[in-house]
C-alpha cells in the first residue's frame, strides 16, 4: 500500500466512524472482529444503494422493451427468503462439503491465518534460511518482511544489506515444508500447522433438539433460496422464461480473517439475481448480464479507471461454470494495481436445479452426474421435484440454465463511499485557502439530499428556514441546522455528501428568495422559496444541469 493510499483510508475511516456512516458492532465491550454497524447516515447510504439496485434491477425493469443489449425481453421478479433453511439444502448445492478455506494455525501466538492470505519472502543469512510471513502485501509487506527479518537473525537496521532475499513476496501456498517458515506473528520457525480445511457456515441449533437432528446453518448466500423456490414463482406468478428472480438480505460466513474495513465481514448483505433462460440463449444472456451489472455501477459515479471486468481463468471456473467474471474495485487498502470483488456475474448452467432435483452432482468427465455414497444411492439426495420448465409455444421441456449475478450491498457501499471522498481547497469567509473534505455521492445515494439554514437565529429567518424544510420533507431527506456560522455549516453537510444546501438570509424576508448551493461546484443562485421543491427535484433526477 502506499503512503497516499493508506491515509486516504484511514481518513475515510475516521470520517465514517466520526460522522456516523460505521460503527464497530458491539463497540463498547471491545467490538467483534467481523461485525460492522450502520451508524445514522450510514443506514441512509446503504438502503439508497440497495433501492437504487432493486429499482434498476427489478421494479423500474420495463418488461415490454428490449433493454440496450438483452437478447430478447425478459421478465424480473423478487423474492424474500428465510435465513435458516431445510440442511438438505446446503448438501446438495455442495456448501456442506466444499465451501471452506484453508487455515493454518501458529503454535506459538496461538493465531489463526487464511492459508491463501499469508505471504512471505525467502531470506538467507550466514547458512540459515528463512521464509519470512507477513499479511500485508506490495510496499508494507516488504517493509515488514525486512523488520521481521532483521529482529529474527538479531541484527541492526543498518546491517540490512547483509540479508540475502531471495525472490518476490509470494503466498504462503507456494511453500511445502513449513519447517523453515517464520510465521507472521511468530518468533521461532516452524510453529504454523499444515493447512486445514475449514467450513465458513456458521452452525446452529432448530428447536429444543441440541443434537445433530436440529442442526441447521445460517445461510452463507442468498441464491438457494431462489433456486428452492423457482417452481413456486412459476406457478404463482405464470413467468416465462427468460425471467430473473431477485433477492437481497443478510448472509452470514465465518470467514477466517476478516478485515480491510466492511470488505471481508462474517456478516453482510448480498444482493442476488439467477437469471433462467434456455441453455442455447445462456452464452448471450451471460454476456449481456456481464457488461449490464458493470454498467450499473459505472452510472453510479464508480469511475471507469479503479472499476474492472476480469474474465476468470478456465482454471479459476467452478466445475459447472462455462465462464465467470468478477467486477472489481481498487479499494485504496488494496496495494496498487491491486482490485477487490465487488460482484461475481456466473454463468452456473444447469447445476443448481438439477441438484436440487436429483441430488448432490460432481462432474465425471464432461457430464455432471449424482454423487453416489457407498451403498450406491445418491450421497445427497435432492428433493426429487420436477424442477424443469415447459415451453408451451415450442413444446420443449428443458432444464432452464441460469446467470447468476451475485452482488455484496456492503462491498458496494463502501466502494461508493471510498470514490466519493474528496479533498480540495476553498476559500473562507476571509477568503483565505481552507482544506475542505466533501463525499462526491451521486445524487440518488447521498444519505441527505438538501439542507436547510437560517443565517442567523433571529430575524424570522429561522420560521421562514423551517416553513422550506417542511415543504422539503415529503420529497426527500433534508435535514435542518441551525447552529453555528453558516461557513461551518456548509462544511458539515459536505463531508456527509448532501448535494445541495438552502440558506435564508436578509434578502429572503424581502424579496422571497433563498439561495441554493451545489457540492460539487461551490455556486450559489438565487430562486424563489415556493421553487425549491422542483428545483432540486429535478436536479437529483438530471434533468436540470
Ligand atoms: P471473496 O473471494 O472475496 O471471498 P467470493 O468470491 O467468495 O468473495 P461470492 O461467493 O461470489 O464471493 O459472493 C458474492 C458477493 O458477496 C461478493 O462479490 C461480495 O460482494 C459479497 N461477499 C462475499 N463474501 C463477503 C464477505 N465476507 N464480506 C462482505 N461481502 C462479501
Amino acid at each position: 500500500m502506499t503512503e497516499s493510499a493508506k491515509v486516504d483510508m484511514d481518513k475515510i475511516v475516521s470520517l465514517c466512524k466520526r460522522r456516523g456512516f460505521l460503527f464497530q458492532s458491539s463497540e463498547i465491550y471491545g467490538g467483534l472482529n467481523g461485525f460492522w454497524d450502520y451508524g445514522p447516515l450510514g443506514v441512509e447510504l446503504k438502503r439508497n444503494v440497495k433501492e437504487a439496485w432493486w429499482r434498476d434491477m427489478v421494479t423500474s425493469h420495463d418488461e415490454l422493451a428490449v433493454a440496450a443489449g438483452a437478447p430478447t425481453t425478459y421478465e424480473m421478479t423478487g423474492l424474500d427468503c428465510t435465513i435458516i433453511m431445510h440442511p438438505q439444502v446446503w448438501k446438495c448445492s455442495g456448501h456442506y462439503d466444499l465451501f471452506h478455506d484453508f487455515m493454518v494455525d501458529c503454535r506459538e501466538s496461538k493465531k489463526r491465518y487464511r492459508h491463501d492470505q499469508v505471504r512471505g519472502r525467502w531470506v538467507e543469512f550466514r547458512g540459515q534460511k528463512a521464509f519470512v510471513a507477513t499479511q500485508l502485501g506490495g510496499d508494507e509487506g516488504l517493509a515488514e518482511a525486512e523488520a521481521r527479518a532483521l529482529k529474527f537473525f538479531g541484527l541492526r537496521a543498518k546491517d540490512a544489506e547483509k540479508l540475502a532475499w531471495d525472490g518476490p513476496l509470494v503466498s504462503l501456498t507456494k511453500v511445502s515444508d513449513f519447517a523453515q517458515v517464520l510465521g507472521p506473528d511468530a518468533k521461532t520457525l516452524g510453529t504454523l500447522t499444515a493447512p486445514r480445511e475449514f467450513n465458513l457456515m456458521f452452525k446452529t441449533y432448530v428447536g429444543a433438539l441440541s443434537g445433530e437432528e436440529g442442526a441447521a446453518f445460517l445461510r452463507p448466500e442468498t441464491a438457494q433460496g431462489i433456486f428452492v423456490n423457482f417452481k413456486n414463482v412459476l406457478d404463482s406468478t405464470r413467468v416465462k422464461v427468460p425471467f430473473g428472480i431477485a433477492q437481497m438480505g443478510k448472509s452470514f460466513r465465518n470467514e477466517i480473517t476478516p478485515r480491510n474495513f466492511t470488505f471481508r465481514s462474517r456478516e453482510f448483505e448480498q444482493m442476488e439475481i439467477e437469471f433462467f433462460c434456455h441453455p442455447q440463449a445462456s452464452p448471450d444472456w451471460y454476456k449481456y448480464w456481464r457488461d449490464r451489472r458493470y454498467r450499473w455501477y459505472l452510472e453510479l459515479g464508480l469511475s471507469g479507471d479503479r472499476l474492472q471486468l476480469r474474465d476468470h481463468e478456465q482454471d479459476e471456473l467452478s466445475h459447472y461454470s462455462c465462464g465467470t467474471a468478477d467486477i472489481e474495485y481498487a479499494f485504496p487498502f488494496l496495494p496498487p494495481g491491486e482490485f477487490g470483488e465487488l460482484e461475481g456475474i456466473a454463468h452456473r448452467g444447469d447445476f443448481d436445479l438439477r441438484s436440487h432435483m436429483e441430488g448432490k452432482l460432481v462432474r465425471q468427465g464432461n457430464e455432471l452426474v449424482v454423487e453416489l455414497g457407498e451403498d450406491g444411492k445418491p450421497r445427497h439426495p435432492g428433493s426429487g421435484r420436477d424442477l424443469s420448465y415447459f415451453d408451451d409455444i415450442t413444446r420443449e421441456r428443458f432444464t432452464p440454465h441460469v446467470i447468476e449475478p451475485s452482488a455484496g450491498a456492503d462491498r458496494a457501499t463502501l466502494a461508493f463511499l471510498c470514490e466519493a471522498y474528496q479533498e480540495d481547497q476553498v476559500p473562507d469567509e476571509k477568503g483565505n485557502p481552507r482544506e475542505r473534505v466533501f463525499l462526491k455521492f451521486h445524487p440518488r445515494l447521498a444519505p441527505v439530499k438538501a439542507a436547510v439554514f437560517p443565517l442567523v437565529k433571529k430575524d424570522g429567518m429561522p420560521e421562514m428556514a423551517e416553513k422550506i424544510y417542511r415543504e422539503l420533507k415529503p420529497h426527500f431527506n433534508v435535514f435542518y441546522d441551525e447552529k453555528g456560522a453558516v461557513g461551518r455549516r456548509y462544511a458539515r453537510q459536505d463531508e456527509v455528501g448532501t448535494p445541495y444546501c438552502i440558506t435564508v438570509d436578509g434578502q429572503s424576508l424581502q424579496d422571497g428568495t433563498v439561495t441554493i448551493r451545489d457540492r460539487d461546484s461551490l455556486k450559489q443562485w438565487r430562486l424563489r422559496a415556493e421553487e425549491c421543491v422542483a428545483e432540486i427535484s429535478g436536479r437529483l433526477a438530471g434533468k436540470i444541469q
